[in-house]
């Protein structure tokens, strides 16, 4: 059995719902409840929702070899783009996850991101079992936030990022979450770093779920998200840390065309993932667009990003 996102579900013909917007990656969820107590996932050991949450997403079981055959006839018809595999830390889940990594591998050839908490020797271990991204989340963009928000230290991931690097040259990815009480400054300071050591950032909003420790935090001003959303932009295209930071119209006039697409305010991070509503509800302004935008659209989010007022998010916990 392997916990398969309500989406990816859908997408592959194992559950009806309706989705105006359907993933392009399959997501897939290994492991039990998690050791570690970080204070915004619903998997910690210190959440009270059930094993099925992740996010706000929810991942029903499925027999693996029915998922399998299904991935394959998704890949056959372009409906999917991606495999991703999350896995929990929990007892036996890196091990189960490298097995479930090889089971897709023999029958599937997109590229597969395992998004796993760093180890001794899992990047070696991935590449074997047929990983093509390797993801070690951040989340934190500061040590202090990693440290008031989730258990380990900051520097250990960052130097797992780079070690697995060797294996991944060019595929080694992280997560970075908008809202733990972070400024924009810190934010871009640390998608520079990210972006020199060759590192991909994946964003994510903050959001507040039901059962957490940071159940009771604000989510971040959509304005705030935007502003950091065209800095991760400006930053990949090249951008100087100084001018990511600058007040954006003259940087937006620089940059004209390439932010009419709207690409700015889609999800990041690795190529092929969308990830509908994790951070948002069906119907909400989403802070990751799973779709391409309209040019208007594109403008619209871009004013909202000009009309940041405030440079840091306003919650601390
Ligand atoms: S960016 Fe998407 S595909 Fe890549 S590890 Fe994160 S969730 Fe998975």
């Amino acid at each position: 059995m392997i916990r398969v996102s309500s989406g990816t579900a859908s997408v592959l013909g194992l559950k009806k719902i309706r989705q105006p917007a359907p993933p392009t990656t399959a997501y897939f969820l290994v492991g039990e409840r998690c050791r570690r107590s970080c204070s915004y996932c619903a998997h910690s050991k210190d959440a009270t929702t059930g094993p099925a949450f992740l996010s706000r997403i929810t991942w029903p079981e499925f027999e693996i070899g029915a998922v399998r055959e299904a991935l394959k006839e998704a890949e056959a018809s372009g409906r999917i783009a991606r495999l991703c595999v999350q896995v929990s830390d929990s007892y036996g889940a890196q091990e189960e996850s490298l097995d479930v990594v090889k089971y897709f591998r023999a029958a599937i050839s997109l590229p597969i991101s395992l998004s796993i908490c760093p180890g001794p020797g899992i990047a070696g271990k991935a590449k074997e079992a047929g990983v093509t991204t390797l993801c070690h989340a951040l989340d934190a963009a500061t040590p202090a936030i990693f440290s008031r928000h989730r258990n380990g230290e900051w520097k250990n991931v960052i130097s797992h990022l780079q070690q697995a690097l060797e294996y991944f040259p060019g595929n080694v990815s992280t997560h970075l979450m908008a809202g733990l009480g972070e400024t924009l400054e810190e934010m871009v300071d640390t998608m520079v770093e990210l972006k020199s050591a060759g590192i991909r950032t994946g964003l994510f909003a903050f959001t507040p779920l039901p059962g957490t420790r940071s159940s009771c935090g604000p989510p971040p001003d959509i304005g705030y998200y935007r502003r950091v959303q065209l800095a991760h932009f400006l930053i990949n295209k090249g951008v100087s840390r100084d001018d990511a930071l600058a007040p954006p119209e003259g940087i937006i006039k620089r940059w004209e065309k390439s932010l009419s697409t709207g690409e700015a305010f889609m999800t990041s991070g690795c190529a092929g993932c969308n990830r509908p509503y994790y951070n948002e509800r069906p119907g909400d302004i989403p802070y990751n667009y799973p779709v391409k935008l309209e040019k208007e659209e594109a403008w619209k989010e871009l004013e909202l990003a000009m009309a940041m007022k405030k440079t840091s998010c306003s919650w601390k916990m």
